[in-house]
């Protein structure tokens, strides 16, 4: 992460990125999800902010929180298929962070007790990726989920990784994949460090996973690569708007684009986080303004602009 980006102060981080955040309580994330249905025809995925976890009492909270995700989103009026699903990650739930790798004491059995609750209510999981240190854990616990029966949870694969391509072989037949470039740098041994090269692997998985009967969420604001995943690789394999989407995070400027895409019967979700611990949505509000720091220009004009 840009040193600069580290040194800015809390409070600080959470003005700037307020666009990307729906909102301080369930509530009011759940709002911002019905309005963007009512509104513009958008699925969501909605993410409790959770991460640098420091103490058991934190753990345990965001443990209760997801369930009671689970629960709003069954109570949600939307029909089933258009509720938002949920996204988690596994490293909201331990005291013990991966560094190097090994078990995330905590994880597995916060992970499955919320995959029990949604699958009983009827509602769909997406378990996202964290920095390398969590990438085996989290693959052998969607694994032993899906094992278990959980055939509602999704998985996140990273293209920067040169890793992905034989995780691709691994996964469980039929999981659904949300495909990222990656937002954790990694070093170069492990990873790609070229954009435009992690992209064009976003098209090469994609093609390979419809292939395989996957459902692929193509996860990306590059207009011209969502465009290239809907004009040459969906065509290509020949596959009907049932068996993929477009997916982008709440807050990042797309409208226009993804009201064309809704014109065109393509399914779009945006990723919306809400934070009741500001703490633990630090960590996340600092990786979106290191990926774009064009936003504390945009916050500050914004402002400005206002008076
Ligand atoms: C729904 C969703 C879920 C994700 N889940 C994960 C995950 O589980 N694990 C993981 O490692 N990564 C995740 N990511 C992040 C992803 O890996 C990328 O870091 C991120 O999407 C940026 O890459 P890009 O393909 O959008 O291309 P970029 O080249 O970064 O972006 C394309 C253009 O979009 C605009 N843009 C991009 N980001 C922003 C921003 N923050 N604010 C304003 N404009 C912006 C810029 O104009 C930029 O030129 C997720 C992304 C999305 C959309």
């Amino acid at each position: 992460m840009n040193p600069l980006i580290r040194l800015i102060p809390a409070p600080l981080v959470r003005f700037f990125a307020r666009p990307y955040v729906a909102g301080d309580s369930l509530a009011a994330a759940m709002a911002v999800v019905h309005r963007l249905h009512r509104e513009r025809g958008l699925l969501a995925t909605l993410d409790l902010l959770a991460e640098d976890i420091r103490t058991p009492e934190q753990a345990q909270a965001n443990l209760d929180t997801y369930l009671q995700m689970v629960d709003a989103v069954a109570a949600s009026p939307l029909a089933p298929a258009e509720r938002p699903t949920l996204s988690l990650k596994p490293s909201s739930y331990t005291i013990a962070p991966l560094q190097h790798g090994g078990d995330a004491a905590g994880s597995l059995a916060a992970m499955t007790a919320i995959a029990e609750r949604a699958r009983e209510r009827g509602v769909r999981l997406t378990v996202d990726m964290e920095g390398r240190h969590w990438t085996d854990f989290t693959l052998s616990a969607l694994r032993s989920l899906h094992e278990a029966g959980h055939r509602d949870i999704g998985c996140v694969l990273q293209t920067r990784l040169h890793r992905t391509e034989k995780d691709l072989d691994q996964l469980p037949a039929g999981m659904r994949v949300r495909l990222v470039i990656g937002i954790y740098r990694e070093p170069a041994e492990i990873a790609l460090v070229d954009k435009p090269a992690m992209k064009e692997r976003m098209l090469q998985f994609a093609e390979v996973l419809l292939r395989r009967g996957h459902y692929v969420e193509f996860a990306s604001h590059d207009d011209a690569y969502v465009r290239r995943f809907l004009g040459e690789v969906v065509p290509k394999v020949g596959v009907g708007p049932d068996r993929f989407e477009v997916q982008m995070l709440y807050g990042v400027p797309r409208e226009r684009f993804l009201a064309d895409l809704r014109s065109k019967g393509i399914r779009a979700r945006l990723y919306v986080p809400f934070a009741v611990g500001w703490a633990m949505a630090i960590q996340y509000l600092r990786r979106r303004l290191d990926e774009y720091p064009a936003m504390v220009w945009l916050v500050t004009k914004n402002l400005l602009l206002r008076r």
